[in-house]
């Protein structure tokens, strides 16, 4: 009688272990599904969560302000190179250069040209900069540049 009692509070226990590693699983699989919400559904976070300066203009969308997985379309305006992800957002960039050709150096609010301008990624956005020193004063602590800026 004793052996089966402690055989049953084992079973209880290996039951309730499982239990926990169902409920941890189901918790791993809602955060992940959480994160993949909030990103946007076309970026790819390519430089790391902590972010990365962005040597490669060609990745970025210069009319989204994004980074993409592959090298975009090329246009020339005024002869410099801009960089889209697709023919929509070529065809939108063409139709408004003189807008889209230009971002805000989210340290300095200064206005820079995207063809000309260091590019910092951080979580799939592209940020552009008046100089490599407000680039460099971004990286330290993006997240406090990010939530000033109306992206
Ligand atoms: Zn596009």
């Amino acid at each position: 009688m004793e052996r089966i009692r402690r055989t049953k509070s084992q079973a209880k226990k290996a039951s309730m272990k499982k239990r926990a590693a169902i409920i941890g699983v189901a918790l791993l699989l809602l955060g992940g599904f959480a994160l993949l919400l909030t990103r946007p559904a076309s970026t790819e976070d390519v430089a790391g969560r902590s972010g990365a300066r962005l040597s490669d203009p060609t990745r970025v969308c210069m009319l989204q302000d994004n980074v993409q997985a592959q090298a975009g379309l090329e246009y020339e305006y005024q002869g410099k190179k801009y960089y889209l992800c697709c023919g929509g957002c070529l065809a939108a960039f063409k139709a408004n250069a003189e807008q889209y050709r230009t971002g805000v150096d989210p340290v300095t609010s200064a206005k820079v040209d995207k063809a000309l301008a260091p590019i910092y990624a951080y979580r799939g956005h592209a940020y552009f900069f008046a100089s490599e020193e407000s680039l460099a004063m971004f990286a330290q602590d993006p997240q406090r540049y990010v939530r000033a800026s109306v992206h």
